[in-house]
């Protein structure tokens, strides 16, 4: 059984710890980067760091005692994930510098090209890019002629020091890096188009005492890991439940906010005007503060276009800048493409998606066999650790591709009615939620929502823990095929 996995980020090494811890060897994992670590490579600016707490933010079978905080910094997370892959031994699998352009389906296998012309045929092909790589800068009118980066994409070598500065978003990332560099710059304004609800997250160094308390001890890991997933579910609840126990979190939230909005102009235009929970709630003590220091300017004016010195907003005024920072996240909604992904029959994903995209469980697709997802569609989690999601869909792509084996088919594809049933009960669960009552990263121009899933974390995770081959359909292997058109799926 040969395995490509496209993407060497946590979810594509969850992948082959997997594979590789249940017997199988050739595994090639495809990696468009020179370094593992996918978002945490990538995301460098300063401050960056998870905000979901490290002892639930790691693998469950590569526990690490010694955080050096609640939630750690990337290089920190970094250099887990480097360990882990090294323990395991994944890391001699990963192609760098492969950056796949087309993966393509015939007579029960996958080739995968990249963009230089490489090639590798798969009997089985995992696809881990996730939903957040590919960085969004929005096209507005005119241009600017200073300095500009992306946050994914942070420029080291430019010295923000004494610079005018603007950044743009107010999302997750930008809430990290804001505090870092707004006393750093001679000037920083912060254009936000809507406002968030914030909860507490100082995140200070543990002292010394508690770290090597915790390092001795095991079991305050274990405990802590089961105490943070209750408290991530309940954030899920409030979600779920906007008329009750969401009114209760906007409330913690609101109190919280008030505490740290001094400054009633800038508490004004920093309230967010929409449903708690329906974007993704975000957890820092630190950006609501660096608001109201004397540098720093809260702008809430749309941004009506670029001009050569600085950003224009509607109300005609002109900030002049030096440097654009675009925290505007990502294409959350587009997943792998451009990669172009051609399944059976010649039949295209983005065709097949083109109402949106749709899988069962997030993972399986209808008429591209043999083809797994990892952080795919309706996989993302409004708070939880995306870690757990990503472990569950490795497990369940491993007994898929053992089942496979076992019978010595060809591919291995899930009933078009089993994923559209699927499909339909996960929608309907979005039904009388926080996340249909406002305009996020989550949805799509038609208002359904791709990326997220309706539920708690431990419901997926149930729902994955075991195979059910009844769904799928085994396709004969090419020379079988004259033999026995179908074989049995159950
Ligand atoms: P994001 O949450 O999508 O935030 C993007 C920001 O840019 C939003 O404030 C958005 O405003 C604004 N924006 C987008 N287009 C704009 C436009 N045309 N004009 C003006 N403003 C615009 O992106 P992110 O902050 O990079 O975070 C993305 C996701 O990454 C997060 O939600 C989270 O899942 C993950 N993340 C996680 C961590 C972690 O610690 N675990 C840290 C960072 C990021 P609107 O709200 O109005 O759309």
């Amino acid at each position: 059984m040969k395995v490509v996995i496209v993407g060497a980020g946590i979810g594509g090494l969850a992948a082959a710890i997997e594979l590789r811890r249940h017997g199988y060897r050739d595994i090639t994992i495809l990696e468009r980067a020179e370094d593992l670590g996918g978002t945490w490579q990538y995301n460098t600016y300063p401050g960056c760091a998870c905000d979901v707490p490290s002892h639930l933010y790691s693998y469950s079978f590569a526990p690490k005692l010694g955080w050096s905080r609640l939630c750690s910094p990337s290089d920190e997370i970094l250099a887990y994930l480097r360990e882990t892959a090294a323990q395991f031994d994944v890391e001699g699998l990963i192609e760098f510098g492969a950056d796949v352009a087309e993966c393509r389906y015939s007579a029960c296998r996958w080739t995968v090209s990249a963009a230089d012309g490489r090639t590798w045929e798969a009997d089985a092909l995992i696809i881990a890019t996730g939903q957040l790589h590919q960085p969004a800068i929005p096209r507005f009118a005119g241009s600017f002629a200073g300095h500009s980066f992306h946050s994914a994409r942070w420029d080291h070598g430019y010295d923000l020091r004494g610079k005018r500065v603007a950044v743009i978003g107010t999302g997750a990332s930008a809430v990290q890096f804001v505090p870092e560099i707004a006393d750093e710059v001679a000037q920083l304004h912060v254009f936000q188009r809507t406002g968030n609800w914030f909860l507490p997250r100082k995140n200070r160094p543990y002292p010394h005492w508690f770290r090597r308390l915790l390092e001795r001890v095991p079991v305050i890991q274990h405990t802590r890991r089961r105490i943070w997933k209750t408290y991530i579910e309940s954030l899920t609840l409030m979600i779920r439940h906007p008329r009750t126990l969401g009114r209760l979190g906007a409330l913690i939230s609101g109190s919280f906010m008030r505490s740290q909005l001094t400054d009633a102009a800038v508490r004004a235009k920093a309230w967010p005007d929409y449903t708690f929970g329906c974007k993704r709630i975000l957890f820092s003590s630190h950006f609501l503060p660096a608001l109201q220091r004397a540098n720093v300017e809260l702008v809430t004016d749309a941004v009506a276009g670029l001009v050569s010195g600085g950003i224009e907003t509607t109300d005609g005024r002109v900030r002049e800048v030096d440097c654009i920072i675009y925290g505007t996240g990502f294409r959350t909604t587009e997943f792998m493409f451009p990669m172009e992904i051609v399944g059976a029959d010649g039949v295209s994903l983005r065709e097949a998606w083109s109402d949106g995209a749709h899988a069962h469980l997030g993972v399986t697709i209808p008429g591209f066999p043999s083809l797994f997802l990892v952080y795919g569609p309706n996989t993302n989690s409004s708070g939880g650790s995306i870690i757990a999601f990503e472990e569950a869909q490795a497990g369940y792509i491993r007994q898929a591709i053992d089942h496979l084996q076992r019978a010595s088919a060809g591919a291995i594809e899930v009933r078009p009615e089993v994923e559209a049933a699927s499909d339909r009960a996960l929608q309907a669960r979005f039904g009388g939620t926080a996340w249909l009552e406002c305009d996020s990263w989550y949805r799509i121009e038609s208002g359904r929502i791709v990326t997220n899933w309706p539920g708690y974390m431990r419901e997926y995770v149930s729902d994955l823990r075991w195979f059910d081959p009844s769904e799928y359909e085994l396709l004969p292997a090419p020379d079988a095929q004259s033999a026995a058109p179908t074989l049995a799926g159950a």
